[in-house]
């Protein structure tokens, strides 16, 4: 087992890729805290884990609140004592050109995708640098590195988690933290469903086209991605620090 008695806090772990990571690490021996804000889809993944015979409790918070985070934070280490591992993963999407933009949704995906990296880091890093050891794992998104039609929103929240995964890795290095950004492609989630439904009369041509951006000349699934971060959550990383991991099936490479 390769996260065998691991506290592991996953945001937005009700769904999609949050959903799949939070199964698999269980899997692998950890005590998985799902967060999310949704309670029905915290208490849908718990209750899977558990049914397979695994460890996992869910706690509902709203990675933008500073309150809530840090009272899911303090309550995780007066139970469990310790966080090993945090996936920053909790995130929306939006669609857009930046002239159409509403100041209103800038704020909100903002929020969302960078505060909402900020504030677990914020209260986890001080218990991880008492411990001298810790790994996070920051959601970004090829789109941090490619230029994608109406994405102004979320490619600059996706580059701004690349820049501070970096940062965040310098500063706490030698406190035995590592800091490593995932950079998924365009994966089959909730997430993509919802945009796909919404903005096309017909998703099944839209799929197709997407499919042609990648060099597998496919999506991926929230299981590839809960596989890469399994690496980055596990001592099998060890050497892997501030790095950016592409599952992208060769977008940003094509
Ligand atoms: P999803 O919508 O299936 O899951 C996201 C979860 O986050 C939801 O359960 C939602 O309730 C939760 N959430 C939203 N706001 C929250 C908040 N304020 N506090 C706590 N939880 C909150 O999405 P997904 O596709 O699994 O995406 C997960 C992450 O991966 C996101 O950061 C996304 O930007 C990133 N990503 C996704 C893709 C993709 O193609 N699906 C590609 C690259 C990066």
């Amino acid at each position: 087992m390769r996260l065998q008695d691991k506290v592991i806090l996953i945001t937005g772990s009700g769904s999609g890729i949050g959903r799949s990571s939070a199964l698999l690490f269980a899997k692998e021996g950890a005590q998985v805290i799902v967060n999310d804000l949704d309670e029905g889809k915290g208490t849908q993944t718990v209750q899977e884990i558990t049914d397979a015979g695994g460890k996992a409790q869910f706690i509902q918070a709203d990675v933008t609140h500073a309150d809530s985070v840090k009272q899911m934070v303090e309550k995780i280490i007066q139970e469990h004592g310790r966080i090993d591992v945090l996936f920053n993963n909790a995130g929306i999407s939006g669609v857009g050109a930046l002239h159409e933009l509403e100041p209103d949704f800038w704020d909100r995906i903002m929020s969302i995708n960078v505060k909402g990296v900020f504030l677990p880091s914020k209260y986890v890093i001080p218990h991880m640098m008492d411990r001298k050891s810790g790994s996070i794992i920051n959601m970004s998104s090829c789109v941090a590195e490619i230029g994608l039609a109406r994405r102004a929103a979320y490619a600059a929240t996706k580059g701004a988690v690349l820049a501070l995964s970096k940062s965040m890795q310098v500063d706490y290095a030698s406190y035995g933290i590592r800091v490593n950004a995932l950079l998924p492609g365009t994966i089959l989630t909730p997430f993509v469903e919802n945009y796909l439904r919404t903005s096309y009369d017909d998703p099944e041509v839209a799929i197709a086209s997407l499919k042609t951006r990648q060099l597998s000349n496919d999506l991926g699934r929230p299981e590839d991605v809960a596989q890469a971060a399994l690496f980055l959550a596990s001592d099998d990383s060890k050497f892997m620090m501030g790095s950016p991991l592409y599952i992208d099936g060769g977008a940003t490479f094509g």
